[in-house]
């Protein structure tokens, strides 16, 4: 068992992911430097950072679609065995359990809420197939409860298309759900939601931690506040800072790359 020692606001808890030493250059700017971040089990994550600080591409990279120059990126099995991530294909990863949801929703807007949760089931694939797909009771039992979780089993059996934007966003966390992921990585949920929707979304991220480990990438700093636990600042595709949102906030630092900047840019609206 691979656990964080150093850190006292997580003692010991197992580690899910580590990504060490990790460099990725593109035409020579270097977009990641020597990153080292890790995860533990069912935690819940937040990675702020100014724009170009390399938060998408960390994500490109432990999902495999970016390969790492240098470095490792390992994923910590259950069972106590260690998979090096940096050598897997994109479909691998995924298929080991790590979910990515990226900033604008992609369902299928001409197919039911319910049947866009069939077809994200690990089951047949292709759309065709999995049209003449019966589920098992066990695969609507998942189905219903995940509808519970994204709040959303009133609208079971409308159209996708019909849904709100924020609507469309739980869907889509919803269909990774569906696939019972060890990890999550969701990029910018609350970006053009309503305060309520934003809310509600803190709130379903929050029911998710412990059963999952998640890193969410976000700018909304209330909505950072709201589910902040440990906070990881990035900054030129390194490690800036990390801790609660307070010491985080507080940091001459981290007040100097980002919130200052965000600080400038609401002075101007
Ligand atoms: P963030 O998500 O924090 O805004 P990104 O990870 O998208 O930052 O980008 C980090 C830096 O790497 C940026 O300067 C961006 O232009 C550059 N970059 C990202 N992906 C590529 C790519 N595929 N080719 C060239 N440059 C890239
Ligand atoms: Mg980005």
């Amino acid at each position: 068992m691979t656990t964080h020692h150093h850190d006292p606001l997580y003692r010991d808890t197992p580690l899910i992911l580590s990504v060490s030493g990790v460099n990725k250059a593109f035409d020579g700017f270097k977009a990641i430097n020597d990153l080292n971040f890790y995860l533990e089990e069912g935690e819940l994550r937040t990675v702020i950072g100014p724009n170009g600080a390399g938060k998408s591409t960390f994500m490109d990279i432990i999902t495999g679609r970016t390969r790492p120059d240098s470095g490792s990126v390992t994923m910590h099995g259950n069972d106590g065995h260690d998979i090096n991530l940096a050598k897997l294909k994109e479909f691998e990863i995924n298929r080991l359990g790590i979910g990515r949801k990226f900033q604008t929703p992609s369902v299928y807007k001409s197919h039911t809420v319910y049947d866009n949760l069939v077809l994200s089931l690990n089951r047949p694939r292709g759309v065709l197939k999995t049209l003449f797909y019966k589920e098992s009771a066990e695969d609507r039992d998942r189905i219903m409860e995940v509808l519970k979780t994204i709040r959303l089993e009133s609208r079971v059996n409308d159209l996708a298309g019909m849904l709100s934007h924020g609507q469309k966003q739980w869907l889509e966390i919803g269909m990774l759900l569906s696939q019972d992921p060890r990890i999550l990585l969701i990029d910018e949920p609350a970006a053009g939601m309503s305060d309520e929707e934003t809310e509600r979304t803190g709130e379903l991220l929050l029911s998710l931690e412990k059963k999952h480990s998640l890193i969410v990438i976000e700018h909304d700093m209330e909505f950072i506040r709201q589910i902040a636990r440990k906070v990881t600042v990035l900054h030129q595709g390194h490690v800036l800072k990390d801790g609660s949102f307070d010491h985080v906030k507080s940091d001459p630092q981290v007040i100097e790359v980002y919130l200052g900047r965000q600080g400038k840019k609401d002075e101007n609206k």
